[in-house]
């Protein structure tokens, strides 16, 4: 069923790219991100995890399964940007699928203050909402579960090589690298030195009001991994959720530090849902190509993002400006997103179509050099930003 569904939401658009072909695809429901990028010759590298509504099935695996690509064998690598719930859905059962591929995580989510923390909030689980959480120990428990010898982790710092890849027959063009920018040192330990306060206030709480203000789910995102990926020419730089907050160690002021060793991208994956907290204009000017295509995803719950004065800014710096859904889409709760379909079921007594649940918008491109410029398609929610504008707050 999981499969029919996005076979429908992708309206028979489902031929893979061409083995010397680059793609972005940049899924995201409303809450929720996961990128798939093509780096040529039937090999894929994810980054974050997020699922359909109603759908259990991470959204990565359930899109190369409709291109008739078999992930266990195509991903090469999956980057876990940060552990916050809009961007770890389904990265437990992601990881599971694909044995062989390269784990990338954070180094201090792999520290004693992170599993402390994250022991101390499932142990109160129902009292507070620590889903991001839940799928990170699901993510550990199944590394554990490897042969040591099977088990193949990365600890992404700021001008890291994640992977590199050759040239094949098929894909001449698609020699290429993929590079973490970030965390940088001085992120790392504010990260942990905020996890060490946390979790003294969570030790320290009586009462379910005083255990869900010990929560960290809307700290700074001190230790997001930006990526910066190179296929042959083709450039493409991906922001996760990191900040910007004016130290010269930290966020992204830390990542331009070092931008004269990575090409201009032709593709930017916004970071932070668009969010002014992480905009550096360095950047825009000395990272990324001029009219450079953007792309980004909302974020639906609370606070929500991007603003009106996000988008304004951004279609200022590029008109080729897109998003997966808009902030404002009517939703369900993502917890009750698995029974949805049933629950609209039992209500009108007869099967009743949904809203697809998702967006995507992929680009693809050749990866010779001096090829076309990259052809976007948007699916399901997906549309240019300049076309919602009057949307947002
Ligand atoms: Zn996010």
């Amino acid at each position: 069923m999981t499969q029919s569904g996005l076979h429908q939401f992708l309206r028979s658009k489902t031929a893979p790219p061409g083995s010397d072909e680059v793609e972005v695809t940049i899924f995201g429901p409303g809450y929720g991100e996961c990128i798939l990028i093509h780096i040529g010759a039937g090999r894929w590298i994810v980054i974050d995890s997020c699922r359909r509504h109603g759908s259990k099935t991470p959204i990565a695996l359930e899109y190369l399964q409709t291109l008739n690509v078999n992930p266990a064998e195509a991903i090469q690598l999956v980057v876990v940007s940060h552990w916050h719930e809009d961007h770890t859905s389904g990265m437990g059962d992601l990881v599971a699928a694909i044995p062989k591929a390269k784990v990338a995580l954070p180094n201090v989510l792999g520290g004693k203050e992170f599993r402390t923390y994250t022991r101390l909030v499932s142990s109160l689980s129902g009292q507070m909402d620590g889903k991001g959480v839940v799928e990170m120990n699901k993510v550990f428990a199944e590394l554990r579960r490897r042969p040591a010898d099977k088990v193949r982790i990365e600890r992404p710092v700021r001008d890291q090589r994640l992977l590199e890849f050759p040239a094949t027959k098929t894909a001449q063009n698609c020699e290429g690298r993929v590079f973490a920018l970030s965390p940088a040192p001085d992120d790392e330990r504010a990260f942990v030195d905020a996890l060490i306060a946390k979790i003294g206030e969570l030790e320290a709480a009586t009462t379910v009001g005083t255990l869900q203000k010990a929560t960290i789910n809307h700290e700074p995102n001190d230790v997001a991994v930006a990526v910066h990926v190179l296929v042959g020419s083709i450039a493409v730089l991906l922001g996760s959720d990191l900040e910007e907050s004016g130290y010269p160690t930290r966020g992204w002021c830390s990542v331009h530090e070092i931008h004269s060793q990575f090409q201009k991208a032709s593709v930017l994956k916004i970071a932070h849902h668009g969010s002014h907290t992480a905009h550096h204009e360095g950047v825009w000017t000395d990272m990324c190509e001029p009219e450079v295509l953007g792309v980004m995803t909302p974020y639906n719950r609370g606070w929500k993002l991007p603003k009106k004065s996000d988008a304004t800014r951004l279609l200022g710096k590029t008109q080729d400006l897109y998003i997966t859904a808009s902030p404002k889409q009517k939703k369900l709760p993502a917890h009750r997103d698995h029974g949805v379909a049933r629950l609209f079921e039992k209500v009108a007594g007869k099967p009743v179509p949904i809203e697809p649940g998702i967006g995507a918008v992929r680009l693809r491109r050749s990866a010779a050099a001096g090829s076309p410029a990259w052809a976007v398609e948007t699916f399901g929610t997906a549309s240019k930003v300049s076309e919602i504008l009057n949307d947002l707050a």
